[in-house]
């Protein structure tokens, strides 16, 4: 087994690779495959903020627009002490390949700010929040560059950038961001789009593997937006027994399965997981590793390497967190017969519900919870039946397929316009 030093841990160098690899069997032409590898557009900014204590902070924050052939890009903001121009680029390449997969007229891109959000106070967070747009308005707009919460990000974070917007132009453009609150033109449906886009994907997976996933073993690492509402939602739409969670601090576990509503009013008590009532606390490391049917990676990248995909025993792999498994680890847990939903496939609920917000900001006029629900439902399922045929055409490992499927998405309309 190749030793984890050796293995390349920078999300971008994976993209690539990733991307290498779908080019090979598409045939892609050498001009094609090396626009499709780096991102149009890229844009660093220095923000100076007041800190409470009257000192001013410097931060630094990034906006990579990826691929805009296919339309306006859009892509996540993340505030996170680890950020790097890296991170965001891969990101902003899987939100390329997320948009196509899911067939939504929108590019990729993505943002992040280095720092930690934990330790600043609200005031702090929205001096930042409205630095960063000062300097990245330029370049995001409805018709160009739409943000959306991401990890340590949420819809107090984009009201206010969406108001910061507002006052940059002179009016009101509330589809410049999404994931804003519902009575500021978020859309009905969003805050668990992305768990819920997951979950569908699980129910399809269950069917074309027949495995019934009624009571079925599920692990959940990560206790966000996409954990929580994973736990959530995998209870209620499919009856998954989920047995373990976790945050950054740690996980808990109990063979009895966890009540969603206690764990999440336990969570915002104590601040974490851990320490849960009648469950055992273990690691996030042994979590990955447990007997179950179904396990669900929600938080970050590369959580998954070759040092311990030998020791998956999951069945099902519901990537709702971007990134968490490297190409090393791939080949092992398809070798060992884990059927992985990959992320960009599998978390792609958010934005194809965050496409929603734009077309009803546009219109200004707004959707049902159900009519969201039911056309969330027809992209994810189509998607994954896409992907999932394609896999079986080429003898591929999902994630592949789904490349595969992306990247000529995106590849036509290049070749459409000119551009290679
Ligand atoms: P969030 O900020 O709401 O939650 C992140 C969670 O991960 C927290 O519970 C945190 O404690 C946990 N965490 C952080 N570091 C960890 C670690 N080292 N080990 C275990 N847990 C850790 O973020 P989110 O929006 O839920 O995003 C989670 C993942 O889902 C990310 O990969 C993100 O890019 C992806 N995603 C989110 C959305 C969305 O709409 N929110 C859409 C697509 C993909």
């Amino acid at each position: 087994m190749p030793s984890e030093s050796k293995e390349k841990l920078n999300p971008f160098h994976i993209a690539q690779q990733q991307l290498d690899e779908a080019a090979e069997v598409l045939k892609l032409d050498a001009g094609m495959h090396e626009l499709l590898r780096w991102p149009i557009r890229e844009l660093t900014v220095t923000l100076p903020v007041k800190m409470d204590d009257g000192t001013t902070k410097v931060f630094r924050g990034f906006r990579v627009q990826y691929n805009d052939a296919r339309g306006p890009t859009k892509g996540g903001l993340r505030f996170h002490p680890d950020e790097t121009i890296d991170t965001v680029r891969a990101l902003a390449a899987w939100m390329t390949w997320k948009c196509a997969v899911v067939d939504i007229p929108l590019g990729g891109s993505k943002g992040g700010i280095i720092c930690n959000p934990k330790e600043m106070s609200q005031g702090e967070l929205e001096r930042l929040s409205r630095a960063y747009i000062r300097q990245v308005g330029r370049i995001i707009g409805l018709e160009m560059d739409v943000p959306a919460p991401d990890v340590y990000t949420n819809p107090q974070i984009m009201a206010w950038m969406a108001d910061e917007f507002a006052f940059l132009k002179g009016y009101n453009e509330f589809g410049v961001i999404t994931g804003k609150p519902i009575p500021m033109g978020g859309s009905a449906g969003r805050g668990d789009a992305t768990a819920r886009g997951g979950i569908f994907t699980l129910r399809e997976a269950g069917k074309v593997l027949g495995i019934d996933l009624k009571g079925a073993t599920t692990a959940i690492q990560g206790y966000g937006n996409a954990g929580s509402f994973g736990h959530a939602l995998g209870d209620e739409l499919l009856g998954l027994k989920i047995v373990a969670v976790s945050d950054s601090r740690g996980g808990i576990y109990t063979e009895d399965g966890l009540d969603c509503e206690k764990v999440v009013a336990h969570k915002k008590k104590t601040g974490s997981v851990i320490g849960f009532p009648g469950a055992k606390d273990i690691t996030n490391e042994e979590l990955l590793e447990l007997d179950v049917t179904v396990l669900m990676p929600a938080a970050l990248e590369n959580v998954i390497t070759a040092e311990n995909a030998e020791n998956i025993k999951a069945k099902i792999s519901v990537e709702l967190a971007n990134g968490p498994t490297t190409p090393e680890a791939d080949q092992i847990l398809h070798k060992n017969g884990v059927y992985v939903i990959p992320d960009f496939l599998c978390n792609a609920g958010g934005v194809t519900v965050s496409y929603f917000e734009m077309v009803q900001n546009a219109y200004d006029y707004y959707w049902p919870l159900d009519l969201v629900h039911e056309r969330l439902d027809a992209k994810m399922t189509a998607a994954f039946h896409t992907v999932h045929d394609a896999a079986q055409k080429h003898k591929a490992h999902n994630r592949l397929a789904a490349y595969l499927v992306a990247v000529e998405r995106v590849a036509e309309v290049v070749r459409l316009r000119g551009w290679a």
